[in-house]
């Protein structure tokens, strides 16, 4: 008898899930056609550590709906997975990101935007044709548009996920391997992947300074990467010493909010103008 409420409420909770589930899909079709003010793009610096220059930044997507409020993208995005429409907010993405580097050229800034893709996306015929015609037609010269893709490709289906790696490489696009450490492929793999930088996750970064297990793992990264001449990037970088010590293991690129949190393209305009002068 007691249980019965619990079941009630959990069933409510569900439905209401699923409700939410359904009308994030609907509003994001929405707002994927319509010229949507609601959806936009934040640019967050990555740290040239060599140099100490600002060459690189990562494109992540913002959502306010007038009725839902702000819609975190972990949430949507795997929702947009689901429901088989990542695609369309991917072209919405790289659109918005090759119309922004024409702000970027216009004031000088030479920079590559990396773009977060799915698993989806990478194993889609489709997707890769697409985007070497999304490149050629607007001139976008080679190496500015990084394509950031987690392990998880290489679990689905690794013969057509290097495939495909290998023609993007060739159409002009950097290649990232994202959330490195946190997937559930063989370290072999990293010899076949056709990537030139590979993301240490944040989970391995941002406790630097308390845990030296994750500093083993984020050197351990660091060594394995220079061994297959791979550049590395180290994200969820929070606090000075982190940042010190990433630049004397050789790390190449640093990003995280004690840089920079992600920003509007006009303020990260500003910022990275600030940053050189
Ligand atoms: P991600 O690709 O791993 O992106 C890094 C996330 O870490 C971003 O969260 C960023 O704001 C956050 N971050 C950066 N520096 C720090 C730091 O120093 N500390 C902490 N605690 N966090 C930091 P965000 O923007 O909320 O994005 C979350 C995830 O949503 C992304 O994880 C990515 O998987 C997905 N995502 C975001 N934008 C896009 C997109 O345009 N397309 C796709 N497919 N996925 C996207
Ligand atoms: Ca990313
Ligand atoms: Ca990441
Ligand atoms: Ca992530």
């Amino acid at each position: 008898q007691e249980t019965l409420p619990m079941i009630v409420s959990f069933n409510n909770a569900l439905e209401d899930k699923y409700l939410r589930n359904l009308k994030i899909v609907n509003k994001l079709k929405q707002a994927l056609i319509g010229n949507s003010k609601h959806l936009s793009l934040h640019y967050q610096p990555k740290l040239n550590l060599q140099d100490n220059q600002v060459d690189h930044a990562e494109a992540l997507i913002r959502w306010n709906d007038p009725e839902l409020g702000f819609v975190p993208p972990d949430e949507f995005i795997n929702i947009a997975e689901q429901a088989g429409i990542i695609n369309s907010v991917t072209e919405w993405v790289l659109n918005q990101v090759i119309s922004d580097l024409q702000v970027f050229a216009k004031h000088d800034i030479e920079i590559c935007v990396a773009v977060n893709i799915s698993a989806q996306d990478l194993l889609n015929e489709n997707f890769v044709m697409s985007a070497r015609d999304l490149l050629r037609s607007n001139n976008v010269p080679d190496n500015a548009i990084e394509l950031e893709l987690t392990e998880s490709v290489i679990v689905k289906d690794a013969d057509k996920a290097i495939a495909h790696m290998k023609l993007l490489r060739n159409q002009g696009f950097v290649l990232s391997i994202d959330d490195f450490g946190t997937g559930y492929s063989s370290l072999s793999y990293l010899t076949q992947l056709p990537c030139d930088i590979i993301k240490i996750d944040k989970c391995f970064v941002m406790p630097f300074a308390t845990q030296t297990g994750e500093q083993a793992i984020c050197r351990a990264i660091l060594n394995l990467a220079d061994s297959f001449s791979k550049l590395v990037t180290a994200e969820g970088v929070e606090d000075e010493e982190t940042l010190a010590t990433l630049r004397k293991w050789g790390c190449q690129y640093a990003q995280g909010y004690y840089i920079s949190r992600p920003i509007p393209v006009d303020d990260f305009v500003l910022w990275v103008k600030d940053w050189h002068h």
